[in-house]
Parts: structure tokens; C-alpha cells; sequence
């Protein structure tokens, strides 16, 4: 189902310490807001408005640059004045869900966002909370003597909180003003809304203090798992004028038969990209028995693969092709592959290679009578 976001990311973030404001410092390669909206964007948001300080455009320009369907809107004084400027921003309907998150969290994962939207049809608001963990003392300012506080029935509230576009503006509404809001599922409360828990996620842990960066650094090490599929494929030799490989057309006396394009590269990677995320294989996704697919251009069946990636919340890292046959030859053509391929997935050249070989004119290969491509793919996915 689709999604609206909104990310907060308009605060100043004084304890966290000097350097950059939080939601800019650099985690794991990424700036800290652009953790979130990649998230949101992985598990499906049509639209998601990024409040940001007056001023900052810049920076979310560079934080952000890649990506698609966001925008910024200038934030105000308090929390609540961000969040009023960000639902303002959006076009979605009075009845759809939006969810509203902190950019102070960045290890959102998609699936946890896609329950929230569904759940915020049901109820008035929804939001992930943990239980406490931890005995609770109390101790007043002044230095009273310790007492022990009961847990009972406390949770731990997280974002993003998810809410029907008219409901958390109607409660907004109807905010008293001068008064702070720390979250909005306190506004949709104090409108008389019911807010349903969901179960949270102790990886959403939000940025602070100095030190929850240390701690943020080696859990995005963690969170991430590292997944390596491999793919194989063969297409005979037949009457032509040339072949597809990695998405180029290459002179050659013959072409290659298959149903689509017959490009054994492309085919190859688009196998070994599914083998890493366990979604079967080409002909699951693009069966040669539907017409639709003959003559097809296969760089379509790559971006599927990767699309079905990017879905997970993870990217594809890095590939390796090896093309097999004697002729034609494949070397003079080899940066033009790695390019087209590099394009085709936005990956870094240097994150794409090909090579090939000969058979030694041993085998099918060696006979020409076809050409075989055989691929590695690494993806790294959410923990
Ligand atoms: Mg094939």
C-alpha cells in the first residue's frame, strides 16, 4: 500500500555535542537523514517531505542526491511547527496514511514502516514502542532520597508514528498553543484519538548524546548482512549480424537465440542478483511462455532484480562476470559492458567487472555453437 513521510529533520541537536548538526554528521558512509528517507522510500512512500532548518536546502540537496520523490520545507521554532510545515507539504488525500519520523533515528526498517501505514487505517495512530527493560528510579533535582518507580504498563515510544492525514490535522488543530509537543501521537491523545502499539525495534535507536554515534557506527555495521548469489546462463550461436552482451550490441557474423534479447550476461547477473536475496530466478519472474517478454530488452529483467533489492532496504555491492566463447572477442567491448552496466544499476565502475575466456576450443563454446556467461552478485541487506 502506498505512503506518505514526513522527516524531522529540522532540530539543532545541541546535546549531541559540537560538529555538524546530527541529522548531517556523517554514519557509515551515509548522512544521518538520508538513513531514514532511503528506508522510507524502500518500503514504499509516494512522497516524503524532509523539514530541514531554514537554510539547509543545500545540504539535503548534497545529503540526498540520487534519490527520488522527496522535497524540503523549512522548519519552525518547535518541534510541533516542523511537523505542521511538513504535513502542509503533502499532496496525498484527507484519508491517507502518513507517517511522521525523527531523522534522529536512522536504522528504520521498511517492512516495520509498510505495518505502521497499514495499522494507521485502523486506528486513530500507531506507533513502535518497547517495553522497559530497566528498573526505574526516581530522584527529584534537589536530591530527595531514591524511590523505586513501577514499570508496569510503561513503554519506550519510537518513530516513525503513523496517522490518517486528517486525523493528525484536526488534533494539530486543535493543539493548545505555547504548549510542547514531545511526539504526535500525544497531540492525536490529548484529540481524543487511540493510539495502537506496535512492536518496536531496539535498532531504531535515536541519536542524542556524543556517544550514541559510537554505538550508531558499529550497530550499521552490524545491522547490515552481507548475501552473495551466482547465475549462469547459455544462448545458442544462429544466423545474424550481431549479439547483446551487458546491455551492448556487438558486431559479430551470427546472433544469439533466446526469447528476449538473448543477452547471457545481462541473463547471468539478473540470476545471480536473485540467488543472493532467495527470489528464484529469471524465468520465475519473466516466464519465456509470455509473449510479452520476446525480443525483450533484458537490461529490463536487471533492473527488476534490482528493484526487488532496493525493496529489502539493501543495494546490490558489487558484480563479476565471466563471458565464455572464442568468438566474438570480447576485450575491445569490456569498459563499454562495465559502463552499461554501471548505468544500469548506479553502481561506481569500479564496483562492475567482466572478463572473459575461451574454452580453449574444447566444448560447446570452443565449437561455437554458443556462448556462456556465468556471474557473482554481492548485496548487502538489512540484519
Ligand atoms: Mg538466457
Amino acid at each position: 500500500m502506498g505512503f506518505s513521510a514526513v522527516i524531522v529533520a529540522a532540530g539543532s541537536g545541541q546535546r549531541a555535542g559540537p560538529g555538524a548538526a546530527k541529522q548531517w554528521r556523517i554514519l557509515a558512509g551515509k548522512r544521518v537523514a538520508r538513513w531514514s528517507l532511503e528506508a522510507l522510500l524502500a518500503a514504499g512512500a509516494q512522497e516524503v517531505v524532509v523539514v530541514i532548518p531554514p537554510g539547509h536546502e543545500s545540504t539535503a540537496a548534497e545529503a540526498f542526491v540520487g534519490l527520488k520523490n522527496w522535497i524540503t520545507v523549512p522548519g519552525g521554532d518547535q518541534r510541533h511547527h516542523s511537523v505542521i510545515a511538513g504535513i502542509s507539504a503533502l499532496t496525498c488525500g484527507a484519508g491517507d496514511a502518513v507517517l511522521i519520523h525523527d531523522a534522529a533515528r536512522p536504522f528504520l526498517n521498511p517492512a516495520l514502516a509498510r505495518g505502521l501505514a497499514e495499522a494507521a487505517l485502523q486506528h486513530d495512530g500507531a506507533l513502535p514502542a518497547l517495553p522497559m527493560a530497566d528498573t526505574l528510579k526516581h530522584q527529584t533535582p534537589g536530591g530527595s532520597p531514591i524511590s523505586t518507580a513501577s514499570r508496569e504498563g510503561l513503554w519506550r515510544a519510537q518513530t516513525p508514528q503513523a496517522f490518517r492525514r486528517e486525523v493528525l490535522e484536526a488534533a494539530y488543530a486543535a493543539w493548545p498553543n505555547g504548549e510542547t509537543a514531545t511526539d504526535d501521537a500525544s497531540v492525536v491523545e490529548r484529540a481524543g484519538g487511540r493510539i495502537h502499539l506496535a512492536p518496536g525495534d531496539p535498532r531504531l535507536m535515536k541519536l542524542t548524546y556524543p556517544e550514541d554515534f559510537e554505538m550508531a557506527e558499529a550497530l550499521a555495521g552490524a545491522s547490515r548482512v552481507t548475501r552473495v548469489g551466482m547465475g549462469f546462463d547459455a544462448h545458442r550461436f544462429g544466423p545474424g549480424d550481431g549479439v547483446w552482451l551487458c546491455g551492448v550490441k556487438i558486431p559479430h557474423g551470427q546472433t544469439l537465440i533466446g526469447h528476449s534479447d538473448a543477452d547471457a550476461g545481462l541473463h547471468a547477473l539478473t540470476d545471480a542478483i536473485l540467488g543472493a536475496i532467495g527470489e528464484g530466478d529469471i524465468g520465475d519472474h519473466f516466464p519465456p511462455t509470455d509473449p510479452q517478454w520476446r525480443g525483450a530488452a533484458s537490461s529490463v529483467f536487471l533492473a527488476h532484480a534490482a528493484a526487488l533489492v532496493a525493496a529489502k532496504g539493501g543495494r546490490v555491492v558489487n558484480l563479476d562476470l565471466t563471458l565464455i566463447c572464442e568468438r566474438p572477442k570480447i576485450k575491445p567491448h569490456r569498459e563499454a559492458m562495465r559502463e552499461s552496466l554501471a548505468a544500469l544499476l548506479s553502481l561506481p565502475l569500479s564496483s562492475v567487472s567482466v572478463k572473459a575466456t575461451t574454452t580453449e576450443a574444447m566444448g560447446f563454446t570452443g565449437r561455437e555453437e554458443g556462448l556462456a556467461a556465468q556471474a557473482i552478485a554481492t548485496v548487502e541487506l538489512p540484519g
